[in-house]
């Protein structure tokens, strides 16, 4: 399994202001098992969905490749990307968006390793 890690600031706004963001991609590589992480500020602005597209179009015949978005929460991130997941053949089940809001860089290590952890055991059920 390879995992993608794509971080959104969104804007510095409040939620976002107790991470780390000069350091998150850095300490997510470096601690957990995933491919990559990159941070940007907007995800669902317009270059934020080219990137994801590109990143998603990438992987569309890779069956081992997740790609996870970092950033507000999972229904709104549903939402957001839902006709940038649908102008690509990428395997939705392997688009894992996460919310990391109010959490500094140690609460959303937690976040991903927790998430990472259910995706290699789908038997876990999510809480
Ligand atoms: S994807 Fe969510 S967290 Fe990122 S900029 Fe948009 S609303 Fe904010």
């Amino acid at each position: 399994m390879k995992v993608k890690t794509l971080i959104c600031n969104c804007k510095g706004l409040d939620p976002f202001r107790y991470a780390d963001m000069n350091s998150l991609a850095f300490d997510i590589e470096s601690e957990l098992d995933v491919s990559y992480a990159t941070v940007h500020p907007q995800l669902c602005a317009e270059s934020g969905n080219k990137v994801l597209e590109d990143v998603l179009r990438a992987a569309e015949d890779d069956p081992d490749t997740y790609v996870m978005t970092c950033a507000c929460a999972e229904e709104t991130q549903m939402k957001l990307f839902k006709k940038t997941l649908r102008s690509t053949d990428f395997d939705s089940t392997h688009f894992v968006p996460l919310d990391i809001r109010n959490a500094t860089n140690d609460g959303i290590l937690d976040r991903i390793r927790e998430r990472l952890m259910e995706l290699t055991d789908p038997n876990k059920p999510r809480h």
